[in-house]
């Protein structure tokens, strides 16, 4: 179970909240139910379970429910948090306004949007959509070809978005982070201006536009801003240290009226400034509101003391912190285990092993968690799940929705609620034989100047080969605008698209009927068509991965990204190697720092029992096998803090790592002890080639300072590497 330590037995209506199960610092932060509050803590000392007490104090003290809006990092979160407030008082939370900010202003938007002149039928895209209008664009703008070397669409929409996210304008982005691609800039700003104009013109709006829109709403538009504004009476947020600028403006302008506003956060566990996300949000909340009450919370509630020693001292090596100290009276007598497998299939054996064990101890099996930095490092471990027949369920992979035959099916349900969508009519007419871009394109201009999608389709002046295929689409639409319940209309969707299914997924349909089963049986959970749409992109569902998909009991597997805020009874972190764990291409500086972050959110995760395990081989992306040492974040603890578990299962009880490491093989590599692929700073010149093994080629752009050297590199511009770390070799 995630996040159960809530001690209490729920109350029956009308009782009153017991704020004796909260520590007086929390206490202070629940009562203090007026003017702006700022709780900044460390992991695990109760800032969510602050603001859970906090909701529902505020409903005994007569806060109309729907007045409260609680913003959290995801759907689940704030469901999860509602359902336990009401657990202390009663049903009324369920009234509370909860979710992301992005399904927030989804819903805002879709009220007040008109606004800004936005149809209250506006279709959300994902950033394959958006990667897809790129696309388009990059064509009909003559950006295409090999002689343009333009950027590719994943490197533009990053610019786009970091533009958005991060809050500067592009050109200024380009110059800052990606110099080699300067001479684009022009097209780049040109570009967006026409991704713009589509996505307005087809009544589209991508993750971003949600935030910036629901700014514009609050900023430019004094009647939606007193309406809005005067909605929510109180406002709370929780792991504040990932908003971007955006939010925070939008914060500031929601509560301009009463600042009534509390956020929570923990700027040590910021691990989404690829996203944008500023922990200096934090740092700035008191400058914004001006009379800020700060609150620190000092006890850690979660882990026992050998875990919480580990975990401080990963972010004890943080060059920038809030200076926070934590202390628990958990006692605990297991320290943290370490374990590196011969490779990667030994870890996974290693972990599935150790499950085992914890299974027999009486953990049970959703009390477990394995934790890793991307995706894939599971596979080995999924594999070897499967195959001892145990039941998880993955989070953070592939989405259900990111497949082709998904897109393809839900392109016609998004046309039933929004039919000026041109991207989804150009994702189905392109699936009729004869048909090519050009006459797509023109159907669906032509749809969009008629009544309604059956009827143009059913006019329109075919040509005699693709006549019947366009026939069979418009008594499709036409059946459609008949019905509005999802169910029946899936159905219909799947009636005209089996064929077409199964010829364009020849290969591996029956594979990829999985997918739609698991769609079908998410639709079948709606009453209104665009509440699916609207989840489905705001928050797609997993691809169900275990063995079962019923309500069985499962372990989690997570990437550490998805694990934010959980905990659980035993948690083990894969793949702590080097090159892995920091990722490869974190170079130093913000990036380093941020992966340290992430190791500390993921080991901060572990209440009872935390196994740290790395594989000592690593296939490199040329398929090669690698020998690697620790993750520098692991050779960086202090001595005794972790025990090491040999191969052959023995625990050495030994005191610190640094016999372990000195009973390591001799090929294994340390970063600090590399001595041998270390180059000198005087090498290092300004101009000389160098390679990096994930950035390619490069050229040495300034000469380093200590030994932090910056590169720029062909592909991927300009890099801050630290010479100890980034394998760089000189050409
Ligand atoms: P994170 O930074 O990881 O999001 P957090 O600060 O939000 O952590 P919570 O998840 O709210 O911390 O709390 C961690 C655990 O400690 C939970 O199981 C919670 O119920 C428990 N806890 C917090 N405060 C108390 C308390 N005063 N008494 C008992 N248990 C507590
Ligand atoms: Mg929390």
């Amino acid at each position: 179970m995630e996040n159960d330590n809530f001690q209490t037995s729920g109350n029956p209506a009308g009782a009153t909240v017991n704020l004796a199960d909260l520590n007086p610092s929390q206490r202070e932060a629940v009562t203090r139910t007026e003017g702006p509050l700022l709780v900044i803590a460390g992991a695990g000392s109760g800032k969510t379970r602050t603001l859970v007490y906090r909701v529902a104090y505020l409903l005994e003290q007569g806060v109309e429910p729907d007045k409260i809006l609680l913003l959290t990092f995801t759907r689940k979160a704030s469901q999860e948090m509602l359902w336990r407030a009401g657990q202390l008082l009663n049903e009324t939370c369920r009234r509370v306004v909860g979710g992301t900010f992005h399904g927030v202003a989804n819903m805002l938007l879709r009220r007040h949007g008109h606004h800004l002149g936005f149809g209250s039928s506006f279709t959300i895209i994902d950033r394959a959509d958006a990667e897809g209008i790129i696309n388009l664009l990059k064509g009909s703008l003559g950006l295409t070809g090999k002689d343009k070397q333009f950027p590719t669409k994943r490197v533009l929409i990053n610019i786009l978005s970091g533009s958005v996210n991060k809050s500067i304008a592009i050109d200024d982005l380009i110059y800052d982070s990606y110099s080699h691609l300067s001479e684009h800039a022009r097209d780049i700003i040109n570009l967006e201006k026409h991704y713009k104009e589509f996505k307005f013109n087809n009544g589209l709006m991508d993750y971003d536009d949600l935030l910036v829109n629901w700014k514009r709403l609050l900023d430019e538009v004094p009647e939606a801003r007193k309406e809005i504004a005067a909605r929510y009476s109180h406002i709370m947020v929780d792991e504040y240290q990932d908003t971007n600028l955006i939010q925070a403006d939008i914060v500031r302008l929601l509560a301009c009226g009463h600042e009534n506003v509390m956020v929570v956060g923990d700027d040590s566990q910021s691990i989404y400034s690829f996203r944008g996300a500023d922990f200096y949000n934090i740092m700035r909340f008191p400058k914004v509101f001006k009379d800020t009450k700060i609150i620190k919370l000092e006890e850690n509630y979660r882990s026992t003391q050998p875990i919480l020693s580990l975990t401080n001292d990963i972010i004890r090596n943080a060059t920038e912190k809030y200076a926070k100290t934590l202390f628990t009276q958990i006692e605990g007598d297991q320290k943290p285990r370490l374990f590196a497998g011969r490779d990667e299939r030994e870890e996974a054996a290693f972990v599935s092993k150790k499950i085992a064990e914890l299974r027999g101890k009486g953990i049970e099996l959703d009390n477990i968690a394995v934790l890793f930095r991307s995706a894939f490092h599971s596979y080995k471990l999924e594999m070897e799940l499967n195959s001892t027949g145990v039941d998880f369920e993955k989070r953070g992979g592939l989405k259900l929705t990111e497949s082709a035959h998904m897109k393809d099916v839900i392109a016609f349900l998004r046309l039933r609620v929004n039919p000026c969508d041109t991207l989804s009519w150009n994702r189905i007419l392109l699936h009729l034989d004869k048909v090519g871009p050009k006459t797509a394109r023109k159907i669906a201009d032509a749809i969009a100047g008629g009544e309604s999608p059956g009827q143009a389709l059913s006019e329109y002046p075919c040509g005699k080969t693709w006549a019947q295929g366009v026939a069979k689409l418009a008594q499709l639409f036409k059946d459609m605008e008949r019905e509005t319940g999802p169910g029946v209309l899936y159905e219909l969707v799947w009636a005209y698209y089996q064929p077409l299914f199964e010829k364009i997924y020849r290969d591996d349909f029956p594979k990829r009927q999985k997918d739609l089963d698991q769609l079908k049986s998410i639709v079948a959970g709606y009453e209104n068509l665009q509440a699916f749409v609207d989840d489905t992109t705001l928050d797609p569902p997993e691809i169900a991965k275990g063995l079962s998909t019923d309500d069985k009991e499962r372990m989690i597997l997570s990437t550490i990204h998805s694990s934010k805020g959980l905990e659980w009874d035993a948690v083990f972190v894969m793949g702590l190697a080097d090159g892995r764990f920091p990722h490869a291409a974190a170079g130093i500086g913000e990036q380093w720092e941020e992966e340290r972050r992430l190791l500390y959110v993921a080991a901060t995760r572990a209440k009872q029992y935390l196994y740290l395990t790395y594989p000592r081989e690593l296939m490199t992306p040329d398929r090669q096998f690698r020998r690697v040492g620790m993750s520098p974040f692991l050779s960086e603890l202090r001595a005794g803090l972790f025990e090491r578990i040999d191969r052959d299962g023995v625990e050495r009880s030994g005191p610190s790592y640094l016999t372990a490491q000195s009973s390591l093989s001799s090929t294994m590599t340390f970063p600090k002890k590399a001595k041998k692929t270390k180059l000198s700073v005087k090498e290092l010149k300004k101009g000389v080639r160098v390679k990096h093994p994930f950035f390619g080629e490069g050229v040495v752009n300034d000469k380093p300072k200590g030994r932090s050297v910056n590169v720029n590199f062909q592909r991927h511009g300009i890099k801050i590497l630290h010479l100890d770390y980034a394998k760089l070799t000189i050409l």
